[in-house]
Formats: C-alpha cells, sequence, structure tokens
C-alpha cells in the first residue's frame, strides 16, 4: 500500500504534470469509487484547471479551485498517464484528460476511491477528519508523540494508527522501530523519554529519504511516470526475514504484531 512518501511523490508528480491545465475530460468507470453521480463527477470537473496537490496522510489532494478531489489508493491503486483518453474500464477505474495532450489515469481504485469535496470541507471527510498530525508539521513534537504513547497498546499498532500519526504505514513502522531500537510488542508506556525521542526522529529521518528516493516498491507501486521506487534497497529490516542484522548480524525474524507481519533483529530490538 503507498504509504506517506509514495503518496507524497505521486501527488507531485500529478502537479508536474498536469498543474495549471485544464480538465478537458473526466470519467468513472464505476459509481462506487466516487460519493457523487458519474454524470456529476464528469459535469463538476470539465472546465476547471488544476491549480495544486497535496497530500493528508494517505490520501492525494487535487486542488481544482472549486472542486477538491481525494484519492485514496489504498493497496492496488496507481496513478499512470495514458498515451490518449480512454474511457475508464475495469483497469482504469477513472480518467481525467488534461489540455495539451495530458491524460492521467487513476487506475486500478478496487478499494480506493476519487471523491469530490467542496472547497473547506475536506476536513470533514470520513477519513481526513480522523488523521492525527502529519509526521512534519508542527503539530507532531516530540511532547505530543510522548502523550500520544501513553498508553497501553503495543508501539507498531499505536505507529499505524492514523489518528496517532497520518501516513505511516507497514513497512515504515517496521524500518523506524529498528532504528530506534524498540521492540515492536513493546507497550507504549513503557518507552523511555530517549526511546520516545528516537522514534519520533526516525520518524522523520526515514519519510524524509523515502521521499526522496521516490518511495518503496514491493510489487504494485510505481511513480506517475511508471518508474518504481528506490527505498527498497535502503530498508534495513522490512522483507529481510533470515538475513543478518544490518547492525549486528543477528538473524532477522518475522512475526505477526498488530495483524501485520512485522520484521525484527531479537538484538537490537530486545522485548
Ligand atoms: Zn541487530
Amino acid at each position: 500500500m503507498p504509504e506517506l512518501p509514495e503518496t507524497t511523490v505521486i501527488s507531485e508528480d500529478v502537479l508536474s504534470l498536469a498543474g495549471g491545465r485544464e480538465v478537458l475530460r473526466a470519467a468513472v468507470f464505476r459509481p462506487d469509487v466516487t460519493n457523487v453521480e458519474p454524470e456529476e463527477f464528469t459535469r463538476r470537473l470539465v472546465g476547471l484547471t488544476l491549480r495544486g496537490t497535496g497530500r493528508r496522510g494517505k490520501i492525494i489532494v487535487l486542488d481544482f479551485g472549486g472542486v477538491v478531489g481525494l484519492i485514496h489508493l489504498v493497496i492496488s491503486g496507481r496513478v499512470l498517464r495514458l498515451p490518449e483518453w480512454t474511457e475508464p474500464d475495469l483497469t482504469n477505474t477513472a480518467v481525467l484528460e488534461f489540455e495539451g495532450g495530458v491524460t492521467l489515469s487513476f487506475a486500478k481504485l478496487w478499494l480506493g476511491y476519487f471523491h469530490l469535496y467542496e472547497p473547506g470541507t475536506v476536513d470533514g471527510h470520513p477519513l481526513i477528519s480522523r488523521l492525527g498530525p502529519e509526521p512534519f508539521s508542527e503539530d507532531f513534537t516530540q511532547e505530543y508523540l510522548t502523550k500520544a504513547l501513553s498508553r497501553k497498546a503495543n508501539i507498531k499498532g499505536l505507529l499505524l494508527d492514523q489518528s496517532v500519526v497520518a501516513g505511516l504505514g507497514n513497512i515504515y513502522v517496521d524500518e523506524v522501530l529498528f532504528t530506534a531500537g524498540v521492540h515492536p510488542t513493546r507497550k507504549a508506556n513503557t518507552l523511555t523519554p530517549d526511546e520516545v525521542l528516537k522514534v519520533h526522529a526516525a520518524s522523520r529521518d526515514i519519510l524524509r529519504r523515502a521521499i526522496e528516493l521516490r518511495g518503496t516498491t514491493f510489487d504494485s507501486y510505481h511513480d506517475a511516470f511508471g518508474e518504481t521506487g528506490k527505498y527498497q534497497h535502503q530498508l534495513l529490516v522490512f522483507d529481510r526475514e533470515g538475513e543478518p542484522c544490518p547492525v549486528c548480524g543477528t538473524e532477522i525474524v518475522k512475526l505477526r504484531v498488530a495483524g501485520r507481519g512485522t520484521h525484527v533483529c531479537p538484538h537490537c530490538q530486545p522485548v
């Protein structure tokens, strides 16, 4: 699933491809992919210009001035450039043609969506309204994180919880906890102040580097230019079960924590 870095990259790609361009055609394949009737999806977007793009948690935000598009790729979704206008189908779930020959497919939104919201109402979106602070925002302070982690739940589950911090997912949480030397099953309220500080710093550091390397590709993720990310080559523990820990050489093990496959160095991350 695209996490914060991948969503950031795609959002910036869409801006570079279609920013400042008017929508000439827009259509959606299935009514359940959006929150308006398919005819309305077309009517509300055509004639508008893409003014900017952004991201909230793992949701791509497209600012069309009078309308805001909210796109959640969930697991399989992708944004890709098509050579020409194509009617939406099972693969190309929603298609937008912009002036200047730029056609974008919001593809494989099988579990995701392309919602249209009025400007100023985005915070009321059911997913966005529950988001915690963005990792790069001023609100994501060490004090905030200390308070958010003062609970008995395991640390991995809390970091995956989008209401604690927005945008982290399974891959980056494993990397953050390894870097911080914290075992994912630890109760969050047992972390020392120094460990909380390390989790805070590692979150920002790892996400920033992952954005620079244009995200992590395992299977489906590609940027809007069809290229894979490069951060998968930098991963220290994720998907490295059975390999030696890059720090101490101990074999990396895979556990199930918070319902997710979880990668741990038993030596660097003591229980
Ligand atoms: Zn180790």
